[in-house]
């Protein structure tokens, strides 16, 4: 196996992470050559009309990996550095993902390059508007349903649908993440947080560690991290610390949630909340706690600070917050690491709820969303765990790919694709 460089572009480390479980199962290379390239990227130009009057042009991307365990599926970002590398990144990080925790989706991945910070809901509306209409001959319910990620949500979910339907005739199954009110699922919002909680208790259990009282830090205060904070309070965690794109804030004995929460409605930011200590992202990350919870951005945990990291367990809330190479240093130091294909599989596993019943027709209860997402990714874990078991010397990461690759390169050949 290529030892990984620290120059890595994402989807170089992706493939990385694909090319040791294509080694493992001793796939042909015509079939890695399949399985490391994407299905079909689209780059579409998105002029936005500012309330001003000014017309200013960003250019969005969707990324189709691969289809064969069933439709395309995986979110929708707004970010400055959401590029047609990041996006193919993600785009087959969710084919692994579903794959992993079987749900019948393929993966892909939808961005739009611009930073909408400033930018007035009018603004935001028209472009999601416009974006939507220049994908929307490669999306369908049983083609390419998109969901929220960052700096995306509920009301951009509301806003693709109300657009696709406008050309194609009104399709809940268009999105998922969409509002209870348009056919949303219960626990969708707090799904990716609420499953990362659940795979942070079941890695600490496996190193005798429960989630009364361990300690627990979150890079990012947004959807993931936000809800990820809450229900590990109600597990039984302390949580020291807290970020977001502004800076941190740490407090030992352990952060008052609500006090954290009015002050970010207040002002925006977790920076200054009263009563704790300030802490900047790149320390948050090398504090002495039972789980470290990156939930923010990608390549965070490099060759550069990995050797400073003194949590037990990292769980990748966060899509690619660890890089290969880091990834290696970490394994070899001792560290578990949750990979981001289990970690956050909480979000498509609930948006695969909600595709359900609106093909059905049906609505499920709060209560029995969790049970079912308990249950799939408790499974998706304990496969982990035992495969892992059965192959010495191999990380989290390298059982989740080979049991994905494996799913996936059966379906891709009963197709008839390899
Ligand atoms: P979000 O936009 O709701 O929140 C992002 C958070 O990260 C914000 O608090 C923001 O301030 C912070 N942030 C941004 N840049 C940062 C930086 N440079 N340093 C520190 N913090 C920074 O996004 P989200 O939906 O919570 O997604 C967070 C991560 O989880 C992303 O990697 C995303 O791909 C992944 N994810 C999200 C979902 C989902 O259902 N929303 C599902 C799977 C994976």
């Amino acid at each position: 196996m290529r030892r990984p460089t620290e120059h890595m572009g994402p989807f170089e480390a992706v493939n990385h992470f694909f090319q040791h479980a294509a080694e493992i199962a001793r796939l042909s290379d015509s079939t890695v050559s399949v399985l490391s390239g994407t299905y079909r990227e689209l780059r579409v130009q998105v002029p936005v009309r500012h309330d001003d009057g000014r017309m200013q042009v960003v250019y969005g991307y969707r990324v189709q990996h691969n289809g064969a365990r069933g439709p395309y599926k995986g979110g929708i970002r707004f970010h400055p550095e959401a590029d047609l590398e990041e996006v193919r990144a993600l785009a087959s990080l969710m084919t692994w993902k579903t794959a992993l925790v079987d749900v019948p989706f393929g993966g892909a991945k939808g961005g739009v390059q611009v930073d909408t910070r400033g930018m007035s809901e009018g603004e935001l509306e028209r472009m999601t508007r416009r974006y939507t209409d220049q994908i929307g001959h490669i999306l369908g319910a049983t083609r390419d349903i998109p969901a929220p990620d960052m700096n995306t949500d509920a009301q951009t979910m509301s806003w693709m649908l109300d657009q696709y339907g406008r050309k194609y005739g009104h399709t809940n199954q268009i999105v998922t993440g969409k509002p209870i009110a348009l056919g949303g699922s219960q626990g969708r919002e707090e799904a990716t947080g609420r499953g990362a909680v659940i795979i942070a208790d079941a890695a600490l259990a496996d190193r005798n560690g429960s989630a009364e009282g361990a300690t627990m830090a979150i890079q990012g205060f947004g959807n993931v991290g936000s809800w990820a904070a809450r229900i590990a309070r109600d597990r039984g965690y302390r949580i020291v610390a807290i970020s977001d794109e502004f800076g941190g804030i740490h407090a030992e004995q352990g952060l008052d949630l609500g006090e954290v929460r009015a002050h970010v409605a207040e002002s925006g930011s977790v920076v200054d909340c009263p009563g704790t200590e300030p802490i900047g992202n790149d320390d948050l990350l090398r504090l002495d706690v039972d789980v470290l919870m990156p939930a923010a951005i990608g390549g965070v945990i490099t060759h550069e600070n990995a050797s400073e990291i003194r949590a037990d367990i990292i769980v990748e809330a966060a899509n690619h917050p660890v890089t290969p190479l880091a990834d290696e240093e970490l394994y070899e130091a001792g560290v578990t690491v949750v990979p981001d294909i289990l970690a956050n599989a909480g979000g498509v596993t609930v948006s695969y709820f909600e595709w359900v019943q609106n093909n059905q027709e049906m609505h499920w209860d709060h209560d029995d969303v969790v049970h079912q997402l308990e249950r799939k990714l408790t499974t998706a874990y304990e496969s982990c765990r035992d495969y892992q078991q059965r192959h010495e010397g191999i990380s989290k990461r390298q059982a989740a790919y080979a049991l994905a690759v494996d799913r996936v390169v059966e379906a891709a050949a009963l197709r008839g694709y390899l």
